[in-house]
């Protein structure tokens, strides 16, 4: 038997990936231990930073245990950036479907098998797609987790079903490009998944982690809006509301096209998005339009992303917007956010909404903002909003 860790960094893709090779490793009849005699450190590459966290997260690691796996997309990270690490550390740059076999061949399995093991979390990521086609210039997901491929849907649903049986009440659908999802055999695409994985019995709520924007077609918009167990909350990438600096990133819409999808859905979903700031194009004018976006499509929650340039991409060698400007624009960014964040939640006071509790104290109602109620993990209730404050709606 090997007692072991599991650590990831990054996405809620790294966070299935993670879980992937936990659950091998149980299966296998290893136990989980802090301080085991694995450790595995799923890494990430999106900015520097990430990368600069994930090294750093790796040579803690490997302080103490006897072996240490660093994995995916760091690890595949055009450059080798674990390369000066202890000898104790090895680098698995594979597919992420094939990582937990790699890791687990290297550990070897005991003869006590585990049969499941309970995630700690009344949220499960499901992941159903990995890979992007899509070639933004300054993403190196690409690189890193290759070519758009989907999950047979009836094994998604099979994976849903388990997740409720451990006990979890809501299902994030998770992938790099949900949209590109497709179960040809099945004639399935994202939405028909969607109505699938719906009709779990057990499920509370379910919801996507993100979609592009060209990929909020009719058809989706109408299975969501008929879907009740659907959660009413939509995650859209707008990275920015510049024509010019989107032509630059070779995105696929405008800011009109953008608008003309997402503008619609802002009164029934709570709507937020990614943006990069400081993309080597972006000037002050490119940075009011996307003020002016955000705004205008009714954005509640802004993830901020500081560019920097990633090896391997189309704009590998260029930053020409100085950090201090990345600082500004982000904090502008993060204050925007904040503010619609609690306009939005200000508009529910006294209205009643289901809560699922995550964390005693703490979890989210149906457009994923966040309810403080005064009720134990695990549980929907139904609860009526009274203030709100800087950390979420507090619930009566
Ligand atoms: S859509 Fe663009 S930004 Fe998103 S993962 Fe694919 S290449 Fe990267």
């Amino acid at each position: 038997m090997t007692t072991f860790s599991v650590k990831f960094l990054g996405c809620k893709v790294s966070h299935t990936d993670a879980q992937a090779i936990r659950e091998r490793l149980l299966a296998d009849g290893h136990v989980e231990a802090d301080d085991g005699d694995i450790a595995i450190v799923n890494t990430c590459c999106v900015t520097h930073e990430a990368v600069r966290k994930s090294r750093h997260a790796s040579s803690r690691a490997a302080r103490t245990p006897p072996r240490v796996y660093v994995t995916r997309c760091g690890a595949n990270l055009a450059g080798n950036a674990f390369a000066a690490l202890p000898a104790n550390v090895k680098v698995i740059a594979r597919r992420s479907e094939e990582t937990a076999d790699a890791i687990a061949g290297d550990a070897g399995a005991t003869s006590c098998v585990n049969a499941e093991s309970r995630l700690d979390r009344v949220r499960a990521f499901v992941k159903i797609q990995d890979g992007c086609s899509f070639s933004c210039n300054f993403c190196v997901v690409p690189l890193v987790r290759g070519a758009s491929r989907s999950r047979r849907a009836a094994d998604v649903v099979r994976e849903i079903e388990r997740r409720v049986a451990q006990g979890h009440r809501e299902v994030v659908l998770t992938g790099i490009n949900l949209g590109c999802y497709r179960d040809r055999e099945a004639g399935f695409r994202l939405h028909d998944l969607i109505a699938a994985a719906a009709r779990v019995d057990g499920l509370a709520r379910l919801r996507l982690s993100s979609i592009e924007v060209n990929h909020v077609t009719d058809a989706l918009v109408e299975t969501l809006r008929a879907t009740p167990v659907v959660s009413r909350h939509l995650h859209v990438p707008l990275q920015s509301g510049d024509d010019g600096v989107l032509r630059a990133m070779a995105r696929r819409y405008t800011a009109a096209s953008y608008l003309k999808r997402v503008g619609p859905l802002r009164d029934d979903f709570n709507l937020t998005t990614d943006v990069i700031v400081g993309f080597p194009t972006e000037d002050d004018r490119a940075f009011g339009n996307t003020l002016s976006v955000l705004r205008e499509a009714g954005i509640t929650g802004v993830h901020v992303f500081p560019y920097s340039p990633r090896p391997g991409t189309v704009t590998a060698d260029a930053d020409a917007v100085p950090p201090s400007v990345k600082k500004e624009r982000s904090a502008i960014l993060r204050a925007v956010s904040r503010d619609a964040s609690m306009e939005r939640w200000r508009r529910k006071v006294g209205s009643e909404d289901v809560v699922l509790v995550d964390r005693r104290g703490r979890g989210y109602d149906d457009d994923y903002s966040p309810g403080l109620v005064d009720a134990p993990a695990g549980e929907p209730g139904k609860v009526r909003a009274r203030d709100v404050s800087e950390e979420g709606i507090l619930a009566a």
